[in-house]
């Protein structure tokens, strides 16, 4: 089964995977964790590329760059996993560049999500968790955690706003590949909704 987290920063993504990846393995199952950008080999260099130099590449260069990530990732990592009966547990996936690089930066949404499906010769997730949370109450979060939010800081309040109302369009397209919970809750309380439901999806 393939699982994905999607969510601004700062919404608890990487935590709710930690959580489940722990209750997974507990209950026998073998594990893949993994992450867009960054999640192969390739992938860690074109995440310095992306990461580091956001702001000043060109919006269709950005989304080419998250797409040969995508690419890459999908081939070597999450399909061989998947082919062992393996579950890959993965930080973002293809809804984020709908999201960041489609209405955050203003491309246009359906011609990314396009190019995504291409890049990963449409290969879509069993299940994607949507992480929802006011950017404001995600900004208040990273601050008082004392982690940088210079990413976050990158972008206007505005960017961050239609980020998250992309992640809802999407949900809302396709409610049964996602599962939209408010990630303001207490963090048990998110991480047995998502159990719930994975175990549902494992059944
Ligand atoms: O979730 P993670 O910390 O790996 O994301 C790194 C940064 O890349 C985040 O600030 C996120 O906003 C950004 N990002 C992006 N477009 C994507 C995926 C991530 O702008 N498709
Ligand atoms: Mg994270």
């Amino acid at each position: 089964a393939w699982i994905t987290l999607e969510g601004g920063d700062g919404s608890g993504k990487t935590t709710q995977a930690n959580v489940l990846a722990d209750w997974l393995e507990q209950s026998g199952r073998t594990v893949v964790r993994t992450r867009e950008p960054g999640g192969s080999e390739v992938g860690t260099l074109i995440r310095e590329i992306v990461l580091h130099h956001r702001g000043d590449i060109a919006p269709r260069a950005e989304a080419l760059l998250y797409a040969a990530d995508r690419a890459h990732h999908v081939e070597t990592v999450v399909r061989p996993a998947l082919a062992r009966g393996e579950v890959v547990l993965q930080d973002r996936y293809l809804d984020s560049s709908v999201a960041y690089q489609g209405a955050g930066r203003v491309l246009d949404p359906a011609e990314v999500r396009d190019l995504s499906l291409w890049a990963a010769e449409g290969a879509l997730p069993d299940l994607t968790v949507l992480l929802d949370l006011d950017p404001a109450a995600a900004r208040t979060r990273l601050d008082s955690a004392d982690k940088p939010f210079d990413r976050l800081e990158a972008e206007q309040a505005e960017f961050h706003e239609r980020v998250r109302e992309a992640y809802l369009d999407l949900a809302a397209a396709e409610p049964e590949r996602f599962l939209v919970l408010d990630a303001a809750q207490q963090p048990e309380a998110i991480a047995e909704r998502i159990r719930a439901r994975v175990a549902e999806l494992l059944d």
